[in-house]
C-alpha cells in the first residue's frame, strides 16, 4: 500500500476542490449553461509574483484559462500589446461584464505616481487610477496575494510609498487571497466558483473557506510533536518548529494537504518552519521568520 492509499479521504476530497469546480466549468462551458466572462489581471506595486505562480498551475493549467475558461483581456506582464493599445486594452473592458484580478498593492503616496503602469497618450496611468476605474465597474474583484490583500511586502516598514491593499480604495469587496504567493489552485477554484455561484463563502476578512478555512497547525502532519511538546531547536530536525518560530498555528492555508509546485513538497515538508505569508500583517506582524529563542512559551 503506498502513502497515497493512507490519506484521509476527508483531506483528500478538500485537495480535490479546485480541480472539481473546475470540471464542473468545463462540463457547463460545453453544454451552454455559462459562458465565458472577461477577466482582467491588473498588477499594481509588487513583484509579479503571483502571475508567476499561476503560471506554474495544473487545475487546469493556464493555457485552459486564457483559452477556454475566460475572455483573457489584459496582464501587464503578458499581453503582447505596448503603449496606448495595452491601456486601451484595458480601459476599454469597463463597461462590459468583467471579473478584476489584481495583485499588487497599491500605493497612495503623492497621488499613486510611484506606481505607474502605462501611459496613455504620453500621459502616466498610475496603478491608483486603474484599480479605483477598473474596480467600481467590476462584477467581482479579487485580491491575488498578500500585497493586494493587505499590502503585505509592498507596505512592509517603512513602507516609503504608502502601500495599501486594493480594499482601501475600493467601494467593493474585494476577495482577499493572501499568500506570497498565491498558490494558483486557490485563484482557480475561487474564479470557477465565482464563474458558476457567485461569491463564495467567506472568513470574517473576505478569505474564501474552502481555501482558508483551517489553520496550517490544524492539519500539520508535525501536530503530534506539538501536542507531546516535543520541539525542534534548530532547522533540520524533523520535530514541531514551533519553538524557532513557526507561524502554523496562526496561518489559516491549506498548504499542508496542498502543497505546492504541482503538490510537490512545502515549506514544513522541507525542515522550514512555516512564516506566516498568508496571513494578514505578513511580512512583519510574523517577524521574526526564525528564531533561536527556543525559551519560547508553548
Ligand atoms: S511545525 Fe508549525 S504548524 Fe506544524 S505543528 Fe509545529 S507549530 Fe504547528
Amino acid at each position: 500500500m503506498d502513502a497515497a492509499d493512507l490519506r484521509c479521504p476527508y483531506q483528500e476530497s478538500r485537495l480535490k476542490t479546485t480541480a472539481s469546480l473546475v470540471d464542473l466549468v468545463r462540463g457547463n462551458l460545453a453544454n451552454g449553461t455559462l459562458h465565458k466572462r472577461n477577466l482582467v489581471w491588473l498588477e499594481l506595486n509588487g513583484c509579479s509574483g503571483n502571475i508567476i505562480s499561476l503560471l506554474n498551475g495544473q487545475n487546469p493549467d493556464f493555457q485552459y484559462l486564457i483559452t477556454q475558461m475566460t475572455n483573457f483581456i489584459y496582464s501587464n506582464s503578458l499581453i503582447a500589446a505596448e503603449g496606448n493599445y495595452a491601456m486601451d486594452q484595458l480601459f476599454n473592458v469597463i463597461g462590459s461584464d468583467y471579473i478584476l484580478a489584481a495583485e499588487g498593492a497599491v500605493s497612495l503616496k503623492d497621488n499613486g505616481i510611484y506606481n505607474i503602469i502605462g501611459k496613455n497618450n504620453g500621459k502616466p496611468v498610475t496603478g491608483l487610477e486603474a484599480v479605483k476605474a477598473l474596480g467600481e465597474g467590476a462584477a467581482h474583484v479579487i485580491a491575488v496575494g498578500a500585497c493586494a490583500a493587505h499590502g503585505g511586502v509592498s507596505a512592509a516598514r517603512p513602507n516609503p510609498t504608502e502601500c495599501f491593499g486594493i480594499q482601501n480604495v475600493l467601494q467593493k469587496k474585494a476577495i482577499k487571497l493572501p499568500g506570497c504567493p498565491c498558490h494558483p489552485d486557490w485563484f482557480m477554484g475561487t474564479l470557477a466558483y465565482l464563474l458558476l455561484y457567485g461569491e463564495p463563502p467567506l472568513d470574517n476578512r473576505d478569505r474564501p473557506l474552502m481555501f482558508y478555512g483551517t489553520t496550517i497547525h490544524d492539519r500539520c502532519p508535525r501536530r503530534s510533536y506539538f501536542d507531546r511538546g516535543i520541539f525542534a531547536e534548530k532547522l533540520g530536525e524533523e520535530t514541531c518548529m514551533f519553538k524557532i518560530g513557526c507561524r502554523g498555528p496562526v496561518t489559516p492555508t491549506d498548504c499542508p494537504i496542498r502543497q505546492w509546485n504541482g503538490h510537490v513538497n512545502w515549506p514544513i515538508g522541507d525542515d522550514s518552519p512555516c512564516i506566516g505569508c498568508a496571513q494578514f500583517g505578513f511580512p512583519d506582524a510574523m517577524e521574526p521568520f526564525i528564531s533561536y529563542n527556543t525559551t519560547r512559551g508553548g
